[in-house]
């Protein structure tokens, strides 16, 4: 089993074990796997979802399970927390409210450290680990700096984290201190932090990992993966999910033309990337059919996706020819709307992730979304990552946002009339 580097840019190639996570060129780097001698992976990937072997990351993980289409290291190597093997809800009221009688909730905020980061980050550091690194480190909107600074724990390497200072969901913040990442507040947005990150990487040895390592990709993709394996390998027709850095939109792209190719899945489904309307870069560049790449000022109160200058794009242009693909961009407001419903409906997630269910929303309505169509929403952190914004929601305190389906708190005088009242 092997792989090697190849750049998207400039087609330079890199042989297995090289430390590097970009081309000389600054071009992004994919994992191209040596598919030839694959057979059977279908059975292999099922039998190990049925027997759970105790402590052995191949069989316990959702990404791991999938080792010979992500990273083929030997298992002693492998950090694992274990991650994946997320649910796959459906809800009549979410259903009916976006629409889509078909509608499946893949919820990847119930990952170790509540969120999809948690995929990528253990190829990421395994990787990391194996090359000899010293340091790792990443720019962040949270949910990275939380994943990375848990599993660099796991290795026994110090996390240097950059977070735009004032713009991270409180749980994130809380998560990256307690897991021990130094925790560098970046006095600028996560563009800049980003930039940061990059040039103190590689002038000061950091192993980096944003999403333009490679090997967070190939840990994302198991996304699709298992997604498709708790269908019985047969694909849904339309995956929306949300889209900042442009990362997953990436991943799933990659990972659909690797299930094709070794014919594990007999079509694609098209992918449908939801971006925030004040951090529309990517929907920008859709609507110029790609004919160039757009830069924004971003803003949105999904704190997740307020990324302006995604670096996977390229990456994820590719994954949207492949599958067919669109963009569409939602407002504050609809994603509060959308988070509100998605809560309300018991399963709860942060306010990027509502963006994939306010997308699937606006696309039904727009008749892109066919009735009778499989759609699967994914939710990509949990409910718990912003509690201030969940709470400024139904205390109405939102600034310029109406608080739709609000569920107000009311204080009570400690008195049993006082329940009656209320009841
Ligand atoms: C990172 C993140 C995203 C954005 O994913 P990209 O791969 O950067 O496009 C969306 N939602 C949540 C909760 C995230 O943490
Ligand atoms: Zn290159």
């Amino acid at each position: 089993m092997s792989y090697l580097l190849k750049c998207i840019e400039c087609g330079a190639e890199f042989p297995q074990g090289e430390g590097r996570t970009e081309c000389d060129c600054g071009g992004l780097l994919d994992v191209v796997h040596d598919l030839s001698p694959l057979a059977a992976l279908r059975e292999l990937f099922d039998r190990r979802l049925r027997s759970w072997e105790p402590g052995n990351p191949i069989f316990q993980s959702g990404v791991w399970r999938f080792r010979e289409l992500v990273l083929p290291v030997e298992e002693t190597h492998i950090l694992s927390r274990p991650e994946g093997n997320t649910p796959l809800y459906r809800s009549r009221r979410l259903s009916q409210w976006t629409g889509v009688e078909d509608l499946i909730l893949k919820h990847e905020g119930e990952n170790p450290t509540g969120s999809f980061k948690d995929r990528g980050m253990t190829v990421g550091v395994t990787h990391a680990r194996l090359s000899g690194a010293k340091a790792v480190a990443c720019a962040s909107t949270g949910n990275t700096a939380a994943s990375l600074a848990a599993y660099a724990a796991l290795a026994g390497l110090p996390a240097i984290v950059f977070v735009p200072q004032g713009k991270v969901a409180l749980g994130k913040l809380a998560q990256a201190l307690a897991y021990g990442a130094i925790t560098l507040e970046v006095k600028g947005d996560f563009d800049s932090a980003m930039a940061l990150v990059r040039k103190s990487s590689r002038e000061l040895g950091l192993y980096l990992l944003n999403s333009v390592n490679p090997f967070r990709i190939e840990g994302q993709k198991t996304i699709v993966f298992e997604l498709v394996q708790q269908l019985s390998w047969e694909p849904p027709d339309w995956i929306v999910f949300p889209a900042g850095n442009l990362g997953n939109t990436g991943a799933f792209g990659k990972a659909l033309a690797e299930l094709a190719e070794l014919g594990l899945i007999g079509r694609l489904p098209r992918l449908a990337a939801v971006q925030a309307q004040g951090a529309n870069p990517f929907f920008r560049s859709f609507l110029a059919g790609f004919s160039r790449r757009e830069r924004v000022e971003a803003n949105t109160i999904a704190t997740a996706i307020r990324i302006g200058d995604p670096v996977s794009y390229p990456r994820a242009v590719r994954a949207l020819k492949l599958t067919d693909g669109l963009v569409v961009e939602v407002s504050d407001q609809e994603i509060m709307d959308a988070k509100a419903q998605v809560d309300a409906a018991g399963i709860g997630c942060e306010p990027a992730s509502a963006a994939a269910v306010a997308g699937t929303r606006k696309l039904a309505r727009q008749g892109i979304i066919n009735r009778g169509e499989q759609v699967v929403a994914i939710l990509t952190g949990n409910l718990l990552k912003d509690p201030q914004t969940t709470l400024a929601y139904h205390q109405g305190k939102l600034e310029g946002i109406k608080s739709t389906y609000a569920n107000r708190p009311r204080a009570i005088e400690p008195t049993l009339e006082a329940v009656k009242e209320v009841l």
